[in-house]
């Protein structure tokens, strides 16, 4: 009994990944995506989850070419921790095609969201001329009276739909048009004054391919969060190509838990690493925590002559370039994500002091780190 027990269910398993002839359908099952959710590794970072978040996205309700779902599938098959749909409301492009509703797109993706154990998040871009240009709201409530009109004497009273409901908003893509429009990429007389009224509380450094350096010395100096974003309209596997190194550019959240009320303390308190595959823009401690979270350099394990032979290890996805600042050791380390080196060093020698390229804590400076040598 037991042996057929075991041979019909070999049987059933075998028909879910197995090419099977059905009454005459040849059925190629081994050709579905067998639902695989990659597994992104980046460590805890001092005893703070590292969430993987998008906070800027589009679907058909505003101009992206995607149902609210297909966001929700992608995010969960790149292996995000939070998303939040953040459709335009003064820019609405399908509306022949696709009834506005500034709430619609939360409203459809919000189980598929809960299904695939996804942190979803309202949210919305108020699209203003630019200057100001764009601003993403999220953790909004009903967002059916946002205005539409973009006319610039309402930008204020725009924004200050989202501030009525205590939203967490942020300046985007502050860079989007300096080739275009002559001043828009200043820290500008309207950004001041929302930034001083407490209304204004992030800033995009990473928007897609692009890093907004001044974003990032103007949140260093302003004291905004560092946002990174994919602002995705097409499917994410268009316009990214998916693999080893590259991901979605995105936000890195160090938060107390994978919940909505953990990722907004987190965002208040600015912990936050902007990341783009390769590069990662931030605030130095931040980006430092990260980088020893996620980079361990083992003790001597060998000598030869006057030199000692260490193993540095990059436990996470990340990829780190540094470059030696001070020191005997080897020039040059590239750690690909989840791999080790070798360097070598002068056996009394303490530490080293690598620059780390591919990193940035200002507009044009480097993460420094100082490895100890045991
Ligand atoms: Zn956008």
């Amino acid at each position: 009994m037991k042996l057929k027990l075991f041979l019909l269910l070999f049987f059933c398993s075998n028909l879910l990944v197995h090419a099977q002839i059905d009454n005459g359908v040849f059925r190629m099952n081994e050709l579905r995506n067998p639902k695989k959710r990659q597994v992104v590794q980046i460590p805890d970072v001092n005893g703070f989850q590292t969430l993987k978040c998008d906070f800027h996205t589009h679907t058909v309700f505003s101009d992206g070419h995607v149902w609210p779902n297909v966001r929700v599938q992608e995010a969960w098959q790149e292996g995000l921790d939070v998303l939040a749909i953040t459709d335009h409301i003064e820019y609405t492009p399908h509306s022949e095609d696709v009834k506005v509703g500034h709430n619609r797109a939360w409203e459809l993706a919000q189980n598929a969201a809960a299904e695939n154990n996804l942190v979803f998040i309202k949210g919305t871009e108020i699209t203003r001329n630019t200057p100001p240009g764009h601003f993403n709201a999220i953790f909004i409530g009903d967002a059916s009276d946002y205005i539409e009109d973009r006319a610039g004497e309402k930008d204020k009273e725009a924004v200050m739909k989202a501030v009525e409901q205590d939203a967490f908003i942020f300046w985007n893509h502050p860079g989007w048009q300096v080739n275009n429009i002559e001043g828009s990429y200043e820290w500008l007389g309207f950004i001041d004054e929302l930034k001083k009224e407490g209304n204004l509380h992030g800033i995009e450094v990473i928007n897609g391919f692009g890093m907004h350096l001044k974003a990032l010395d103007w949140a260093v100096d302003h004291d905004l969060t560092v946002l990174g974003t994919s602002d995705i309209h097409n499917l994410v596997k268009h316009d990214y190509d998916l693999g080893e190194f590259v991901h979605r550019s995105m936000t890195l959240v160090f938060a107390e838990e994978r919940t909505p009320e953990s990722v907004r303390e987190a965002l208040e308190a600015g912990r936050t690493v902007a990341w783009a595959s390769k590069y990662l823009a931030g605030k130095e401690a931040h980006v430092r925590n990260l980088f020893h979270a996620c980079v361990e350099m083992g003790p001597a394990f060998h000598t030869r002559g006057d030199r000692n032979y260490y193993e540095i290890k990059n436990n996470s996805d990340l990829y780190f370039e540094m470059e030696l600042k001070s020191g005997d050791s080897t020039g040059k380390v590239t750690l690909f994500p989840r791999s080790a080196q070798v360097i070598t060093a002068p056996v009394n020698q303490q530490n080293i002091t690598y620059e780390v390229v591919t990193t940035f804590v200002r507009s044009d400076e480097h993460l420094v780190v100082e490895l100890p040598l045991k």
